[in-house]
């Protein structure tokens, strides 16, 4: 029996995966598959233009996994500041791994991982997490984010 189901998502509205049982941290879920692509065909390539960074990994300084294919199930899993999974890989394999126990039920999120750029307003967040910060950018950038956010709130209050 697989470790996950699809099902509609709580936080995007589109699918997601959820845990089919009680899973431990640490275990192996699910592969992330895709097509090996050079980092030259990604840089040229008008099919990675800013819309799906999201399914992009890069492996090593000559090639990116592209898992954008309906056939990548663990491309369904969704962003959460506070995920429960995260990316795991070596050489060309990546999969997707419990960061801490996930109770049956709960959906299987990750941390996206953006940098911090100019463009992260293009993706935002809707995970509910106490720690959200209102956008997908992975957690060591967030705290800027979180400055800013800060600053914008204390401008509307006054
Ligand atoms: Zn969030």
């Amino acid at each position: 029996m697989k470790p996950y189901k699809i099902k509609k998502s709580k936080i995007d509205n589109r699918r997601g995966l959820y845990a089919s049982k009680d899973i431990r941290e640490g275990t192996k879920i699910i592969n992330y598959i895709g097509k090996i692509v050079t980092n030259k065909q990604v840089e040229n390539s008008s099919k990675y233009d800013n819309d799906k960074p999201i399914y992009l990994f890069t492996l090593n300084n000559r090639y990116t996994l592209d898992g954008d294919f309906h056939w990548n199930t663990a491309g369904l899993i969704n962003h959460s500041c506070d995920n429960n999974c995260d990316y795991d890989g070596k050489g060309f394999k990546v999969w997707v791994s419990a960061i801490r126990n996930i109770k049956k039920g709960e959906e299987l999120t990750c941390d996206y991982g953006f940098g911090f750029d100019k463009d992260y307003k293009q993706f935002p967040c809707k995970c509910r997490a106490k720690n959200c910060c209102g956008y997908i950018v992975r957690e060591g950038s967030r705290f800027r984010i979180n400055k800013k956010f800060a600053m914008g709130r204390n401008k509307t209050n006054k």
